[in-house]
C-alpha cells in the first residue's frame, strides 16, 4: 500500500505520514497515520497534520516513495 505524507498549513503544522488506502467499493479513500495508526479520511489527516480547513485535502498529501 502506498506511503503518504503531508505537512499541515497551521501554526503548529507538523509533517505527518501515512499509508493509503483505497476502497474500491464506492471509491472511499483512508488514511491511516503512523503516529497512532489511526484510520483517517484525507480531511481528518490533514488537520491531523496541523492544518485547517481545505476544500481538496488529498491535493495537498503526496502519494508514494519520497
Ligand atoms: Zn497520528
Amino acid at each position: 500500500m502506498p506511503g503518504v505524507s503531508t505537512l499541515g498549513d497551521g501554526p503548529n503544522g507538523k509533517n505527518t505520514e501515512g499509508f493509503l488506502y483505497a476502497y474500491k467499493r464506492g471509491g472511499e479513500v483512508k488514511i491511516v497515520c503512523i503516529c497512532h495508526g489511526h484510520f483517517l479520511t484525507p480531511a481528518q489527516f490533514f488537520k491531523h497534520a496541523g492544518g485547517g480547513d481545505v476544500e481538496n485535502p488529498l491535493r495537498l498529501i503526496t502519494v508514494g516513495p519520497n
